[in-house]
Parts: structure tokens; sequence; C-alpha cells
């Protein structure tokens, strides 16, 4: 197959684009390079099933020859980040998802959009199943990132609907791994960061509100599953084990060995009380489970971060 990834220089993208090529596709990834870096897919300039267009995907996508599937990953990821570029956010969410559905009706490629467990916003149903409708604030600072994404998936099912594209909606839980950025601003790199350079460990609130970790290598399993299916409708990819976000930066401090201080600043306004999939469709439908801990994941992501040092 021909792959195009849109967000193919971000965390996920890059992960994603490796993976396909060492299956035998062809990749092309496509990237703005606004929160994505050269550097992660560097590696993969010398694979000649690669190729790389700079282009920002809320302008009209001109690609030639066949695209057999199209992976839309592009969007800034972080609180920090949507909130540096709140337009951006909405514009890749709302005009990229519908210029990448164009190209792939044009093409007739599957679609899969990268949607998010922030469509489920500070839910107030735990674990939260993909039957559950969220409750998410459209005009806080979160909603720039919240809304892209609920309009991306209600875009995506008009495709599919009108236009009988087939579609693969991904809603990711919190992951985590090699080639997040350093100053991406999400408790885990913030938390890894501080820890290995001695600074304060900032816990944002009183540190009870929970997330649940997914491992890269685990999400990219569950993705590549998802595409070979055929199941149209949102699935969750997560890991339902369930922490507070102290009990993260205890293990992170202990896992560096740092000496770091804990401190606690002001909650972030809509940060959601808690977070964990509930990923029943995604076991029985893709016989797919994660296999990493936590622990572990954090302990490969920590020795990536140290090496940046
Ligand atoms: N958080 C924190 N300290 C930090 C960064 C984040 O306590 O330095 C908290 C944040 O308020 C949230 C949780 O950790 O409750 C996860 O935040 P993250 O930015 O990783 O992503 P989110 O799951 O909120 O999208």
């Amino acid at each position: 197959m021909r792959i195009l990834i849109t967000g193919g220089a971000g965390f996920i993208g890059s992960h994603l684009c490796e993976r396909f090529l060492k299956e035998g596709h062809s990749v092309t990834a496509i990237d703005n390079l606004l929160t994505g870096r050269l550097s992660n897919i560097d590696p993969l300039f010398k694979n000649p099933r690669f190729t790389f267009i700079k282009q920002d995907v809320t302008n009209f996508i001109h690609v030639p020859g066949k695209v057999d599937a199209i992976l839309h990953f592009a969007s800034p990821a972080s609180p920090v980040d949507y909130a540096k570029y709140p337009i951006p956010t909405l514009k890749v969410g709302a005009l990229g998802t519908h210029k990448a559905l164009g190209l792939a009706k044009e093409k007739g490629a599957i679609f899969m959009l990268a949607s998010t467990s922030e469509v489920y916003g500070d839910p107030d149903v735990s674990p939260q199943p993909e039957s559950y409708w969220g409750r998410v604030n459209p005009i806080g600072p979160r909603g720039v990132y919240d809304e892209a994404k609920r309009f991306a998936e209600a875009m995506t099912m008009a495709y599919h609907r009108y236009h009988g594209l087939q579609v693969r909606i991904v809603r990711i839980f919190n992951t985590f791994g090699e080639r997040m950025r350093t100053e991406d601003g999400r408790a885990v790199p913030n938390f890894i960061m501080q820890s290995l350079q001695g600074k304060p460990i900032t816990i944002y609130g009183d540190g009870s509100q929970t997330r649940s970790l997914c491992y890269v290598s685990d999400l990219v399993e569950g993705l590549a599953r998802l595409l070979k299916s055929k199941i149209n409708s949102p699935v969750n990819i997560g890991n339902p084990d369930e922490m507070t976000i102290k009990e993260i930066a205890e293990t992170i401090k202990r896992l560096t060995g740092s000496k770091s201080k804990i401190v606690y600043k002001p909650l972030p306004v809509d940060d959601p009380k808690q977070r964990r999939p509930d990923i029943t469709l995604a076991q029985k439908k893709l016989g797919w489970n994660p296999r990493v801990s936590a622990q572990d994941g954090l302990k490969r992501t920590i020795a990536y971060f140290r090496s940046l040092l």
C-alpha cells in the first residue's frame, strides 16, 4: 500500500511512518513542522519508499499517484501547544480534516482520523466507552482542541455515510514514549525533564486527577489493527491502567532516582478530573490489548530523554 500520514513528523506520526515502512508499505509524510520535527523522521529519508512533503494540510493537498490510506494525525496535541496555537489547532482539526477527507475520496483511500479522549471532556462516566457523548466546554481554553476533534469526527462520519468512504476513527488516550518533545508541556515529559534536571516537579492541582498512560508501541499496534478492520465508528485505544497524577509524578521521580521536590501549581481551567478508556471494543473486535506497563514504558522514555541532555 501507499500510506499518507499527515503529522508524519510528529510524535505518533513518526512512529506510524516507521511501522508501515517496516511492513513494506510506501509512506508519504506531510507536516508543516509546527509541533513536528524533522529529527523524528531523519533516519527514514534513506528508505526509497519514504517521501516527505512540507505542507500545512489546512490548504488544498495535491499528491500525485495512487494513495491507499490516509492517516490524519496532524494537530498540536498538548494542552500547552493548543493554548499557544488555538487557531491553527481549530483549523487543522476542521479544515485539515476536510482537505484530508477530500483527498481520500478522490483517491478512493481508507481514511483514519486521530481523534482523542478529549472528545469526552471532563467525563461524568468512568471508564469512558465509545457510546459516551462527553462533557466538553466548547468555549474554554481546551475547546479549540476538543471541538475541532469533535467536528473532525462528525465530518469523517458524514464522508462515510454520504460518500461511502471507508473510515477509521481512533480515540487516543494519553500516549507517551520516545520522540515526545522535551518542552511539549504534558505531564510525562515535564516530570521526566524536571526529575532529570533536578528541578521542582510541578503537579497541577492536588494531583488527585487521573490519567491512564499508554506506551506508544501499544498504540501503534492498535492503530495497525484498526486500519485492517472494517470498523467505521470510533474505537478507544489506550491503557486502562488508571493512575493519579501524583502517582505518575512519584513513579517518575523514583525511576529517575531524582532528588527533585514535588511542588503544587494551580490546576488549569477545565482540566479533566478522571480519564480511563473502556477498551472492550478494541479487545473484542481487534483482539488488541496493551502489553507494556506504564513503568516499563516510562523506563524507555526516561532513557530517551536522558540521551537528549
Ligand atoms: N500536569 C501536571 N503537571 C505538569 C503537566 C501536567 O500536574 O507539569 C497535569 C495536568 O493538569 C493534567 C495531567 O497532568 O491533569 C495530564 O496533563 P497532560 O498535559 O499530560 O495532558 P491531558 O491529559 O490533560 O491532555
